[in-house]
């Protein structure tokens, strides 16, 4: 088995630095990727009530013969309920898709400043009662850049856990992971491979070829020393196993940094201040 490092979150809870992501994997398919990442050691799943598998998610964990406390789940808010009753709605009825009593994150999927009035604040505040009722043991947001996160700081009660947001060699976000590190914030990096973009370039490929591993690999490594949390998807089996084969080898300074070097700035997603959702 993987040895899967944890990362402690501000709040004292582990979360496993590699999970498996399951965005676009089609329900009839999760249950199968997900028991196949469950066998290959993963023990963190990221879903969210808009991928439309949570249902499939909380199967594969019930019939996998780990107990709910080997497992580290999350899920997210739905863009449509940002209402603080739509949000307690839409949390009741993740759990129940999930078949479990609590969930070990929760977030706020997107900021949508150009809804709601641009209150994420109120939405936060929802999140913060499930928190304390015990039903999510920790809470946070993705998506957030630094102004979203100053008005959860001075006008929210409790810190986010986490901030999951798109991470690639091609887009570092070095000023978002800046304010996370300096308000004690763990990050997440959504599509650590770009969704595969960034594989065939030649520098990780090198790279790649020096250590007699992939550029999938050398990739996911890079995320892993800069202290990230990551959750790569596959419904592919071999892939689902080298994505989490790698904990045993690491990238000296100079490759790291060689890879940080690549930055272009460059989304593959929606711009977190003008996506509406
Ligand atoms: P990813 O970067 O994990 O790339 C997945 C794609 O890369 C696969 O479909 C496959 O084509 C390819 N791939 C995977 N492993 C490979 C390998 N070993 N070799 C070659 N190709 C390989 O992209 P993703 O699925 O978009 O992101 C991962 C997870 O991040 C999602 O499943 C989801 O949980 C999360 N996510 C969150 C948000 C958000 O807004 N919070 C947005 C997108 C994704």
């Amino acid at each position: 088995m993987p040895d899967i490092p944890d990362i402690m979150l501000n709040n004292g809870q582990q979360i496993p630095q590699l999970g498996f992501g399951v965005f676009l994997i089609p329900p009839p398919l999760t249950e199968a990727a997900v028991a196949q990442a469950l066998q290959a050691g993963y023990r963190h799943i990221d879903t969210a009530e808009m991928y439309g598998n949570e249902a499939e998610v909380g199967q594969a964990i019930s019939k996998s013969g780990l107990s709910r406390g080997e497992v580290f789940v999350t899920t997210k808010l739905s863009n449509d309920a940002h209402r603080p009753d739509d949000a307690r709605r839409a949390f009741d009825g993740s759990l129940k898709a999930l078949g479990f009593d609590y969930v070990d994150l929760f977030l706020i999927h997107w900021p949508l400043p150009t809804r709601y009035d641009g209150d994420f604040v109120s939405t936060w505040g929802t999140l913060e009662e499930f928190y304390r009722d015990g039903r999510a043991r920790s809470i946070g947001v993705s998506n957030f850049q630094p102004h979203h996160l100053r008005r959860i700081h001075t006008e929210g009660e409790l810190t986010p856990a986490v901030n999951q947001i798109e991470i690639n060699p091609y887009l570092t976000q070095d000023e978002v992971r800046g304010f996370c590190a300096d308000h004690e914030i763990a990050v997440e990096g959504w599509s650590p491979l770009g969704r595969g973009s960034v594989l065939a370039d030649p520098t990780v490929a090198d790279i790649a070829r020096r250590y007699g591993k992939t550029s999938a690999q050398v990739v996911l490594r890079w995320h892993i020393e800069r202290g990230d949390v990551v959750f790569p998807k596959s419904v592919t089996p071999a892939r689902i196993r080298e994505n989490v084969d790698i904990f045993d080898f690491e990238l000296t300074g100079e490759d790291v940094e060689a890879i940080s070097a690549l930055n272009r700035s460059q989304r593959t997603g929606p711009d977190p201040d003008t996506f509406a959702g």
